[in-house]
């Protein structure tokens, strides 16, 4: 029942509707006409984002119109709206024409429309969001091995769906990071009460969607008595999060309310286990509904009934050999042997006459009859009406059951913080606006979770405002540049969530945004080479980011020429490093070892490399990042570790040597004093 609408404008306004789109990632779009003709927008959403376009009548996003149909929908959030909203009413207007039209249904529990603005949340594009895999992996598009992954033990539907959307909407405000993180925190120190709180949401049904089949309509009996048992659990919620004195704890204690009046009118009406159909009865509990337990007892025991009947005129008329029976012709019938016919009453009206006795009916047979015969059909029908009644009753207090289900989710998602944090021994990161990040032992959540054969090795980092902004960082393949580089981001991106982080300390200046380019995409099926892709993406980055921002660079160059691909990756480090261009915080690794000269001449720029050790021909990955540029890029020798025929390797190391002698240098710059210090040291 959630209604968001949001408006862009000026000049990177397709960007930003792009990475929104991307955010949501439809099933379906309702355009106006000029959304209709923006074919970039439509290929966009077809192709990228595998959603289905639909045109909307123009008529339908006229303002007025589309004002109108959002006044008669929404009882909050219209007022005090911005001028620039306009957009948004109307394509909101629009889309609730449309979902009148299709849907044919009640759509009275979208009652609140929520405008919101950029600046609220960090925003991530596409690129980032795959790369950084925060979601699923790249390769399997699996959730196992993704960020959500690790932080995702959320034990509700809803609070899962709410970690989702605090994962990909990372904050900006330190205020709102700050208040986040301390209900994280004041569950982590709480093991018993957070324990319980989680043992409380186990099982915990999906409150939210279940109000959405109410709402429609289409809820059965079943759906009833899960909701009675969700909300059940609410009343030892409520008495466990009352125990925190935490600000954002305490207004969800308050947020919360136990619904103890609709789970006790469901427990009263609503049999323990329905069926599944709601028109074949046996829904409603015996003894609530007189009527429904009278044709129920009709229906189990129609002869009985007829017994008791039979009982009840022999009294009443003395007649000893007073018999009922039946008879397909006139169905329920009094027989009476001749021998009583003066006793008869003037009620019995004759149906027959036998040898030796008389056959009667009464309207009062007649009427228990039909009942029998009618009582199955009818209590079928009255007990959908209650279950309807009862069904609508609750549909009018959804606004109450959305609310307390937000206040659910969001605890869910907060106890599965702390309970990772805990378990996997994160801290909670200081942040502000200083614009530096420092981290002390940082680790790769993703990584360190899926290492099998070794421990995962932390890492230091510090990236300053002035000093230290942008990192070179050399190796050689498989050293563990990128691990290091997607590592760092993580780290930001859940400080930004409010999350605790895989660090034993961590000082995070909020970023504005993060972007990234790393290693091949996967984006070829779209037809472009990879070449082309890299540079769109760079470009893109170029553009887009600000002085705030962190940029994750990965082997930037590497789809072309040695030389193009130098100049290139030389020419993107300078534009990103110099404060008068862009001098964002900028993490880059590179295969070009030329480049490590650039930390004597582009200011904030420092070498980083990932230690190795030779141990004669071999090297061994030591995972640290070390001050200073690699010293050389040990392409044969981690060739030869992937099991390349020692009689290749040879011959490379040849030809190598020859290569080196001819051009007069040794094939790999920049091989410093210090470095060869640090390395032996290791
Ligand atoms: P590069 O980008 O330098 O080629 P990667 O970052 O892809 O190297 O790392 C290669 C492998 O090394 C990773 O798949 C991971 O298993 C391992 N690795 C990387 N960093 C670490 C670390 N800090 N501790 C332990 N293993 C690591
Ligand atoms: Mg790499």
């Amino acid at each position: 029942g959630e209604v968001s609408a949001t408006a862009f404008s000026g000049r990177d306004w397709q960007e930003h509707l792009f990475n929104e789109l991307g955010r949501f990632a439809p099933r379906e779009a309702v355009l106006d006409t000029a959304a209709w003709e923006d074919v970039e927008l439509r290929e966009f959403l077809r192709l990228r984002l595998d959603c289905r376009c639909e045109l909307g009548r123009e008529e339908d996003f006229a303002p007025d119109r589309a004002m109108e149909t959002a006044r008669k929908q929404f009882r909050t959030g219209l007022e005090d709206l911005p001028g620039e909203a306009e957009a948004a009413v109307r394509a909101c207007g629009g889309l609730l024409i449309y979902l009148y039209e299709t849907q044919k249904t009640d759509l009275s529990h979208l009652t609140a429309f929520r405008y919101y603005t950029g600046g609220e949340f960090m925003e991530l594009d596409l690129t980032a969001r795959r790369n950084l895999e925060l979601t699923e992996t790249m390769r399997g598009k699996e959730k196992k091995g993704s960020l959500l992954w690790v932080l995702d033990k959320t034990k509700t539907p809803m609070g899962g769906r709410m970690l989702r959307s605090w994962l990909e909407r990372p904050l900006l405000s330190v205020t709102d990071i700050d208040r986040r993180s301390s209900a994280v925190a004041a569950l982590v120190d709480d093991t018993i009460r957070r324990e319980e709180l989680i043992a409380g949401m186990t099982g915990l049904g999906d409150m939210e969607r279940l109000i959405g089949r109410i709402v429609y309509g289409t809820a059965g009996g079943r759906d009833l008595t899960s909701l009675r048992a969700a909300m059940e659990k609410l009343p030892n919620l409520k008495e466990q999060l009352s125990g925190f004195s935490d600000r954002r704890l305490t207004e969800l204690t308050a947020e919360l309310d136990t619904l103890d009046d609709i789970s006790g009118d469901i427990a009263a009406a609503i049999c323990d286990e329905p069926p599944f159909s709601v028109r074949e009865g046996s829904i409603i509990r015996d003894g609530f509904n007189e009527e429904v337990d009278r044709l129920r007892h009709i229906l189990k025991s129609g002869k009985g009934v007829m017994a008791e009947m039979e009982a009840k005129e022999k009294e009443k008329t003395g007649i000893r050999t007073l018999k009922i029976g039946y008879n397909k012709v006139f169905g329920y019938y009094i027989e009476v042997s001749n021998a009583f016919k003066e006793q008869v009453p003037e009620t019995y009206i004759r149906k027959q006459t036998l040898v030796n006795g008389e056959r009667f009916i009464t309207q009062e047979l007649k009427d228990l009859e039909h009942e029998i015969l009618t009582a199955s059909e009818r209590v079928v029908a009255l007990e959908y009406e209650l279950f309807s009644a009862l069904r609508q009753q609750i549909a009018d207090n959804a606004g109450r059951i959305q609310k307390t289900a937000a206040a659910v989710a969001e605890c869910d998602a907060l106890c599965s913080f702390a309970s990772v944090a805990v378990h996997n021994n994160f801290c909670r990161p200081e942040v502000d606006e200083s614009g530096v990040i420092e981290i002390r032992e940082g680790r790769h959540p993703v990584v360190e979770k899926v290492l099998k054969d070794s421990l995962f090795v932390p890492n230091d980092t510090f990236m300053g405002e002035k000093e230290e902004r942008v990192a070179i960082i050399t190796g050689p393949n498989m050293a563990g540049k990128s691990t290091y580089m997607r590592q760092v981001a993580l780290i930001v991106l859940m400080a930004q969530m409010g999350s605790f982080v895989p660090a034993k300390y961590a000082h995070i200046g909020v970023v504005d945004r993060i972007f990234t380019r790393i290693g091949a995409s996967d984006d070829l099926s779209a037809g472009q080479s990879t070449f082309m892709v890299e540079m769109t993406e760079v470009s893109d980055i170029l553009h887009q980011a600000t002085k705030n921002s962190l940029l994750i660079l990965d082997e930037i160059g590497r789809g072309t020429s040695t030389f193009d691909g130098m100049a290139i990756a030389r020419a993107v480090l300078e534009y990103c490093a110099d404060k008068k261009t862009l001098g964002a915080k900028t993490l880059f690794a590179t295969h070009y070892h030329e480049l490590t000269e650039m930390e004597n001449t582009l200011p904030g720029t420092v070498n980083y490399n990932i230690a190795v050790k030779r141990r004669g021909e071999d090297i061994i990955f030591l995972r640290k990042i070390i001050p200073g540029g690699a010293d050389r890029s040990y392409g044969i020798e981690v060739a030869k570790l992937a099991g390349l025929p020692e009689k290749v390797v040879q011959r490379a190391k040849v030809i190598l040597k020859e290569l080196e002698d001819e051009n007069g240098v040794q094939y790999v710059a920049a091989r410093k004093e210090t470095d060869q210090v640090s390395l032996d040291a290791m």
